[in-house]
């Protein structure tokens, strides 16, 4: 079943039907009316939903939290119900409006509400290991056996890829340079970033983290352009799985 776009003001890509019915699991009765708006760029369920339909990953809104390209532009998403409502009702699409109490993830320090968004990250494709994995796992003597069996033998089984960037400023910087024109480079180590770097740089004394290792720049082997790192570090449980190898300075000395 189609309907009509509610809003005009976001671009659907042409040709592509993105306003119709779908089914989804997690949908029921028991919570609210058992009808819900998916929005793929906007949760996890959305996303997971949007995917099997092929549905647009459509985003109005950028990483402050304010509208771009609408009739709100630049007012922060929260601010905006009112407008929009008021929206809704001049053009003769509201059906009825209610407050409604209902769950919203917050911060847990400081509990502003948050913000949900489908974006681009960095993956290491922990599915393609996942036999290697499970085999290794099962020459290991567990005591007590059942946690290497049941609790780590499970989790293998359903090993997901892992999502290793985060967009933050403070860890381990992603080692990858990106060119405008689309080639992207993985430095692995101290050496070949001192090799291959605009800037002169010393081996031994440059210091890896941000800002520092972003004013280094690489040249594009494929235009000549100057390359720059992609601004995200990696999650932190990379530096714990890596330390019991980086602790002996595997698998080189830098
Ligand atoms: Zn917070
Ligand atoms: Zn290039």
């Amino acid at each position: 079943m189609e309907y009509e776009q509610l809003m005009p003001f976001v671009e659907v890509p042409q040709g592509k039907k993105s306003f119709f019915v779908t089914l989804a699991d997690y949908v029921t009765i028991e919570d609210g009316t058992g009808i819900v708006h998916t929005a793929p760029a906007f949760g996890e369920d959305d996303y997971n939903t949007g995917m099997q339909y092929g549905l647009p990953v459509l985003n109005p809104v950028d990483d402050s939290g304010r509208f771009r390209g609408t009739p709100w532009s630049d007012m922060f998403v929260i601010d905006a119900d009112q407008p929009i409502l008021k929206w809704l009702h001049e053009n003769g699409v509201l059906y009825k409006k209610e407050i409604f109490a209902h769950n919203y993830p917050h911060c847990w320090r400081c509990h502003t509400p948050l913000l949900y968004y489908a974006r681009p990250s960095w993956y290491i494709q922990m599915t393609k290991l996942k036999d290697l994995l499970v085999s290794n796992n099962n020459t290991v003597s567990w005591y007590p056996d059942y946690v290497g069996e049941k609790r780590f033998g499970n989790w293998l089984e359903n090993v997901n890829d892992w999502a290793i960037s985060r967009s933050r400023y403070w860890g381990t910087p992603l080692p990858i340079w990106k060119c405008e024109c689309g080639h992207q480079e993985s430095i692995g180590s101290r050496k070949e970033l001192a090799e291959k770097a605009v800037e002169k740089i010393d081996e031994n004394k440059i210091e890896l983290h941000r800002p520092f290792v972003d004013e280094v720049h690489i040249v594009c082997p494929e235009c000549g352009q100057h390359m720059t790192r992609v601004k995200d570090v990696i999650d932190c449980w990379f530096d714990s799985g890596s330390m019991p190898f980086a602790q002996w300075h595997y698998p080189f000395e830098n």
